[in-house]
C-alpha cells in the first residue's frame, strides 16, 4: 500500500480505490510486526477496525466526510481517550483507565480520524530519549542502538516507521520537536493555548501544549486546524481565531523572507555535521531569495536553568495528585496513611520523576523561592521581551533542533545534566510560548537524521508551517 500523504490517502478512499478498513488493517499489521519495539503501549485492534467499518458505511451512504476522514493516527499515552488506558508510561498509572476524552481527541474524532493506539513516552513526559518509560526503550528508526528522542519517542517512531500517518505528542520543552528531529519527520508545537490542554495529563501547566508529528507540513496543518481553538474546559486555551493554516502555507514565499539566525544557536561545540547541514540549508534559502539576518539573543545560556527550575516547580505540584488514594497504583504494605502515600509514590514513580519532584519542591521552598523560582520567572519575562523584539525584525528565527544527532541508548542516562542539554535549542520557544517546528533536513555523515528548528511569532502557525515546507520541499 503506497500512502504518501493524507491528501493521497483521502483521494484513494473517496474514489473507493481503498476502504478505511483496508487501511487500518494495513497499519495494524505493521504495528504488530514492530511489537518488540515498544512503540505502542496500547493498540486498539478491535476499536480501530470497528470505527473504520463505520466510516466506510458513512462514505457509502453519502454522508458528509470530516476533514480527517479515515486518517490513521497514534495518540501519546498522556492524552485521555475515554475507556482506554492512560499510563503516561508510568507504573503508577499502568492500570489506570481514563473516564473522559481530551478535547483534542473529541475534535479529531468529530473530524472522522481513526485512532490506532496509544504511544510510548518518557514517564510523565519527562525526558529526551524515551528511556524514562516503565514500558521499555524505543529504537531510533534509523539505528536501533540509538534513541528516537523524547519525550514523544513512541509517537515519532510510529510516524517514521509507518505505524501511523500522523501522531499526537505533547511538548513542554521540546518533546515533539526533538524526537521529530531525531526521526526525520515534521514536529509542530503550537502557540501556548492554541490547543486545549483538557485531557492532557499535566507536567508543567504553563508550558504544556499538544503537538503534531507528521511526514508533511500540510498534514500537520490540517490536524492542527481541527484541534485548535477555544475550549471552555481549559481557561488557558486561546479565543484567538483559528486560521486556515493550509491556505496560509500556500501563501508563503521564499522571496524576501527574513530569516533571523541567532549567533547563540551556533555555539563552538555544536556538532559539526549539524552545523554544516543547518547552515547549508540556510544558504540554499538565501540563494532562492530569502534574506539571512544575523541576530543576537542575549542570555540564551540561562534557558536550560530557567526551564528546569520552572517545570520542576510546576511538576512537583501537578504530580501531588498521584498519592495512591485517588488514581492508579497503591502500595500493598503500609502501616498508616502517611506510609501509604510514601510507599505508593516511592514504588510507583521512576527515578527521573522523583528527581524532578524533589527539585521542584526545593526551588519552591521558603528560603529558596526568591533565589531560584522567582529568578527563573524573571528570566522567563526577559526571554519573552527578547524574542518579541527579534521577531519584529525578522519573519522567523532559525537554528538546529538538537545540538547533536540521535545518541546511543544508555549514553546519557547516567548524567541528567547532559540529558537536559539535549533541549538547549527547543526550550526557549516553550519559555516564551511561541509556536515552533522541527523540519527534517536529511542525514549526516553517520546516516542519522538532522532537524532544523524554526520559531515564529504567537499564532503564526500557518506562516511557520509554510516556511517549514519551503525547506522540506527542496530536500
Ligand atoms: N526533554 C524536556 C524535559 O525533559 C522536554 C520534555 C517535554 O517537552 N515534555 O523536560
Amino acid at each position: 500500500m503506497q500512502l504518501n500523504s493524507y491528501e493521497d490517502l483521502r483521494a484513494q478512499l473517496v474514489s473507493r480505490a481503498l476502504t478505511c478498513e483496508e487501511v487500518v488493517r494495513f497499519y495494524l499489521e505493521r504495528i504488530d510486526q514492530h511489537g518488540d519495539d515498544n512503540i505502542y503501549i496500547t493498540v486498539f485492534h478491535e476499536q480501530a477496525i470497528e470505527r473504520a467499518r463505520m466510516l466506510d458505511r458513512k462514505l457509502q451512504a453519502g454522508g458528509t466526510l470530516g476533514k480527517l476522514f479515515g486518517m490513521p493516527m497514534a495518540i501519546k499515552d498522556n492524552i485521555a481517550i475515554k475507556g482506554s488506558k492512560l499510563t503516561c508510561a508510568s507504573k503508577i498509572l499502568a492500570q489506570y483507565e481514563s473516564v473522559y476524552d481530551a478535547t483534542a481527541v473529541l475534535r479529531l474524532e468529530a473530524a472522522d480520524a481513526i485512532f490506532l493506539g496509544k504511544t510510548n513516552m518518557d514517564e510523565f513526559a519527562m525526558g529526551s530519549s524515551n528511556e524514562n518509560s516503565a514500558f521499555g526503550n524505543v529504537p531510533n528508526p534509523f539505528d536501533k542502538n540509538r534513541v528516537p528522542g523524547g519525550s514523544s519517542g513512541g509517537s515519532a517512531a510510529a510516524v517514521a516507521f509507518g505505524l501511523a500517518m500522523v501522531a499526537l505528542g505533547s511538548d513542554t520543552g521540546g518533546s515533539v520537536r526533538q524526537p521529530a528531529g531525531f526521526c526525520d519527520i515534521v514536529g509542530l508545537k503550537p502557540t501556548y493555548g492554541r490547543i486545549s490542554r483538557y485531557g492532557l495529563v499535566a507536567f508543567a501547566s504553563s508550558f504544556d501544549q499538544i503537538g503534531v508529528l507528521a511526514r508533511h507540513c500540510d498534514d500537520a496543518a490540517l490536524v492542527l486546524e481541527v484541534m485548535a481553538g477555544r475550549d471552555e474546559r481549559d481557561a488557558t486555551s486561546s479565543a484567538h481565531a483559528v486560521d486556515n493554516y493550509s491556505q496560509q502555507i500556500a501563501a508563503v514565499s521564499v522571496e524576501g523572507l527574513k530569516i533571523g539566525v541567532p549567533k547563540e544557536y551556533f555555539p563552538e561545540n555544536l556538532n559539526a555535521d549539524v552545523s554544516r547541514m543547518v547552515r547549508g540549508k540556510l544558504s540554499e534559502l538565501r540563494d532562492r531569495g530569502a534574506e539571512l539576518v544575523e541576530i543576537t539573543l542575549p542570555d540564551s545560556q540561562y534557558a536550560i536553568a530557567a526551564y528546569y527550575i520552572l517545570v520542576t516547580a510546576e511538576a512537583s505540584s501537578n504530580l501531588a495528585r498521584f498519592d495512591g488514594a485517588r488514581y492508579g497504583y497503591r502500595a500493598e504494605h503500609a502501616e498508616n496513611l502517611a506510609a501509604m502515600y510514601v510507599n505508593s509514590r516511592t514504588e510507583g514513580f521512576g527515578r527521573e520523576v522523583k528527581r524532578r519532584i524533589m527539585l521542584g519542591t526545593y526551588v519552591l521552598s521558603a528560603g529558596y523561592y526568591d533565589t531560584y523560582y522567582k529568578k527563573a520567572q524573571q528570566v522567563r519575562r526577559v526571554f519573552q521581551d527578547r524574542y518579541r523584539e527579534a521577531l519584529e525584525k525578522v519573519d522567523v528565527i532559525a537554528g538546529p533542533t538538537s545540538p547533536f544527532p540521535p545518541f546511543g541508548i544508555g549514553d546519557k542516562t547516567g548524567d541528567p545534566l547532559e540529558m537536559y542539554l539535549a533541549d538547549v535549542f527547543t526550550v526557549p520557544a516553550s519559555i516564551v510560548g511561541m509556536p515552533a517546528v522541527s523540519v527534517p533536513l536529511g542525514f549526516d555523515s553517520l546516516k542519522l537524521p538532522v532537524g532544523m528548528h524554526l520559531i515564529c511569532n504567537f499564532f503564526e502557525e500557518g506562516k511557520l508551517l509554510g516556511i517549514a515546507k519551503l525547506m522540506q520541499r527542496s530536500l
